[in-house]
């Protein structure tokens, strides 16, 4: 145990070995939280010894892996020259040039680059930015926001008001303004009813589009996947679909691809994937490889140019770390690893992984998006986020020196890009040998 920690630990009451509250952590009763000493690609190593291989690149974010010595270095250069300095009035290369370089990738119409911290908070700068854009456009009427079922946007309070209420939420939804939900046609591997699924989900959208003429500002999107949701995907042609229906009414369509976004759908961005063009876009999580936290909210220069004018049009949000100058190398250092494409290899691996569950008595409702898999566990009782058998299965997965966290019974694979063929088996082969021991 490294003296840091060790010192961490001393004088701490009693009952506890930690001063640290963990997120989404019942902290008298979950297991407690595991020292970790280092990482490196896709293994993490804890302060006793044991190794686990990360087959969820620590919450979506690690994309190359642990340690990547170019951002490492990237990073280290920065620092000695600019470390921080405040964006109001300011600007640096780095931010210049990831700006650039985003927009680059993005769909055309995606033009102007507003950075700030995570996902939550690119996603709280995309609701404001959607629902001033209005106000200033004349338009004030305009203060819905639309929402699929079973999204999930983060933890402030604009990004909660735009996802699924659940036990997550219920001590703040007092607090939380009001967003019609429409279905979401989730799909998985020989789904049959799909068609019928998004028929009703786009005849709902319409009807809540008729019903309200004028007083939508927004549509927020997980495009192709919902993750904290379960992992739940949808096809291309939906997204289109619903593109279409906000264009007829002139809604803007926001996509949050916080988790989706850097090639986690197979290209560099779900949108890409997709062939759709949203207003606005929210990126965080692999920005930075996984390094540091920043995220950014790109938008079109329709939604730019809105802004533009007197003092009373200007966007008031900001951050004191916002466009960090080390968070912006760490990204540069992030896109040029990220030309190496190392995300379609891993996607074909993760076919062929999903491949061999199928026909498994115990699993159903396969489902791949580029490097994200998931398959149900079929139990009984009500399935999903609560359900008991998801802190078991992570339970086992640990024993079997595997990160992965099951969102109740569904297991989900979101590697870093750097994990190897035999790693990603070992990962199904422990699926495999844990469902059947249940
Ligand atoms: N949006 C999506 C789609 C996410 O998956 C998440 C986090 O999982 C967020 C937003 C919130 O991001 P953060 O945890 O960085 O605030």
């Amino acid at each position: 145990m490294s003296r840091r920690y060790s010192r961490a630990i001393s004088g701490l009451m009693s009952e506890y070995a930690t001063r640290v509250w963990s997120p989404f952590t019942q902290m008298r009763a979950d297991a407690p939280a595991l020292p970790v000493r280092r990482a490196e690609g896709a293994l993490i190593e804890l302060e006793d010894g044991r190794v686990l291989l990360d087959g969820i690149a620590s919450w979506w974010v690690t994309l190359h892996g642990h340690g990547q010595p170019e951002i490492a270095a990237a990073i280290a250069a920065q620092a000695s020259e600019l470390e921080q300095v405040l964006a109001a009035g300011f600007t640096h290369r780095p931010a210049e040039e990831l700006a650039d370089r985003l927009v680059a990738l993005l769909p055309a119409p995606l033009q102007w680059v507003f950075y700030s911290d995570d996902g939550s908070t690119a996603v709280e700068v995309a609701l404001k930015m959607a629902y001033q854009f209005w106000r200033n456009e004349s338009a004030p009427g305009r203060k819905r926001f639309l929402r699929f079922e079973g999204a999930y946007h983060g933890d402030t309070l604009g990004a909660m008001a735009v996802g699924e209420r659940s036990l997550f939420t219920s001590a703040f939804d007092d607090l939380l303004f009001a967003a019609d939900a429409v279905p979401f046609p989730a799909t998985w591997d020989g789904d049959a009813e799909i068609a019928a699924k998004e028929e009703r989900a786009l005849a709902r959208l319409r009807q809540l589009l008729a019903e309200h003429p004028g007083e939508y500002a927004a549509m927020i999107v997980e495009p192709l996947v919902q993750g904290a949701g379960g992992m739940r995907m949808c096809r291309s042609q939906f997204l289109v679909a619903v593109q279409a229906l906000l264009h007829e009414y002139d809604v803007l369509a926001i996509y949050d691809e916080v988790m989706t976004g850097f090639g986690r759908t197979g290209e560099f961005f779900a949108c890409l994937t997709a062939n759709t063009q949203p207003d606005i876009i929210c990126l965080a999580k692999g920005l930075t490889g996984g390094f540091l936290p920043l995220a950014a909210t790109v938008c079109s220069d329709r939604v730019f140019a809105a802004f533009c004018g007197g003092a009373d049009r200007a966007f008031y949000h900001g951050h004191s770390y916002t466009a960090n100058p080390l968070g912006c190398t760490a990204a540069l250092a992030s896109l040029d690893l990220l030309a190496a494409e190392a995300f379609r290899p891993l996607a074909q691996w993760q076919r062929e992984e999903i491949q061999r569950l199928k026909g498994h008595e115990r699993l159903g409702r396969t489902r791949v998006c580029g490097t994200i898999a998931a398959v149900d566990v079929l139990v009984a009782g009500e399935e999903g986020y609560w359900h008991e058998i998801g802190p078991r299965l992570r339970e086992g997965f640990l024993k079997r020196g595997i990160l992965l966290r099951p969102l109740g019974n569904t297991v989900y694979v979101l590697p870093p890009y750097c994990m190897q063929r035999d790693q990603l088996a070992s990962v199904y082969d422990a699926l495999c040998e844990l469902v059947d021991a249940l």
